[in-house]
């Protein structure tokens, strides 16, 4: 549980956003908020014009410290940075958020999850009864989005022994580029990543209601793709939009709000491409701030939608009212 009350919050930053060198304690304040990690199953609904955008919180991976972890901080400063966003620094704390998209006739998912917790450890697998909780049922999604063939995106599209299709009637679209590199043959992938590679190449390519997409495009009404390369090498964000407003789902640009939106530079483990990913994370939040778009991240804990401002060197992130 989130303990600090939101006045020691502000007063404890006073000193510490000082120490950042920033001009106002923005990033504390809404990192802060941003962060909370609810413990059951649980959902936040926002409404981007028409459109009713859902997010369904999958649990959280405890995830141990590790000098290896990100590239640019070491485990004093990533634990400083936790902290600094209220959140505990004995682990860090990994959220899942997949996003349903509601549009007339229409429910969509963005990503699916980690599959009743195949991976993210004990904590993670809680999409199905969030979704539950915000009165959705699986049987009505029609279509579901993949941002990247990541674990915890893709899991929740098949059963963990059998790879059974958990959603043969959906149709599934995929980044072209994304399934390229994974169904390349297995000995040139790095080795860390074989295993996943093996499911990948036993499972989707043979799917009857995969879609491919290539690019920028539209995919239902309301929502594009929008080509983010780098924390794979197919990785997709998408613009949902309705009546002039905006939100860029940005998927796995960055992984923890507090550490990557504020530290764009700060690269995690899990980028494949790293240089890339981090110019790529600075394009799209410099697009959501140029087009006043609200942004919401996969791995950012609820709420993970709000709008991106300039902070420094970094980014600060507020959470909108859901
Ligand atoms: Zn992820």
């Amino acid at each position: 549980m989130f303990q600090v009350s939101r006045r020691d919050l502000v007063l404890g930053a006073a000193g510490a956003y000082a120490a950042f060198g920033l001009s106002k304690p923005i990033a504390f304040i809404g990192a802060a908020e941003a962060q909370q990690t609810p413990a059951g199953p649980s959902f936040k609904k926002y409404k981007v014009g028409d459109i009713e955008v859902i997010s369904l919180y999958d649990g959280v991976w405890e995830k141990p410290h590790d000098e290896n972890f990100i590239k640019g901080a070491n485990v004093e400063q990533t634990k400083a940075a936790l902290k600094a966003g209220g959140l505990t620094d004995t682990h860090v704390p990994i959220p899942f958020t997949v996003l349903a998209v509601k549009t007339p006739g229409r429910l969509v998912l963005i990503d699916s999850g980690t599959g009743s917790g195949q991976t993210g450890g004990p904590k993670a697998g809680l999409l199905a009864q969030s979704m539950t909780a915000a009165g959705l049922d699986p049987k009505d999604v029609k279509t579901i989005i993949i941002s990247h063939f990541h674990g915890d995106h893709i899991f929740g599209l098949m059963a963990k022994d059998t790879n059974a299709q958990t959603f043969p009637d959906a149709e599934i679209i995929i980044p072209t580029a994304e399934l390229k590199w994974w169904t390349q043959p297995v000995d040139s992938i790095p080795q860390p990543r074989r295993g996943l590679a093996q499911r990948v190449q036993a499972t989707l390519p043979n799917w009857k209601n995969i879609k491919q997409v290539d690019g920028e495009a539209e995919l239902v009404p309301g929502v594009r793709a929008i080509p983010a390369h780098g924390h794979t090498q197919g990785h997709t964000a998408h613009l949902i939009s309705s009546g002039g407003a905006q939100l860029l789902a940005t998927a796995d640009a960055t992984n923890v709000q507090t550490l990557f939106v504020k530290h764009p530079e700060w690269q995690a483990a899990f980028d494949h491409v790293p240089d890339m990913a981090v110019e790529t994370r600075k394009k799209l939040f410099d697009r959501a701030v140029a087009d006043k778009a609200m942004v919401a991240g996969y791995h950012w804990g609820l709420p993970n939608v709000g709008t991106i401002s300039k902070d420094g060197n970094g980014y600060a992130f507020t959470p909108a009212a859901g």
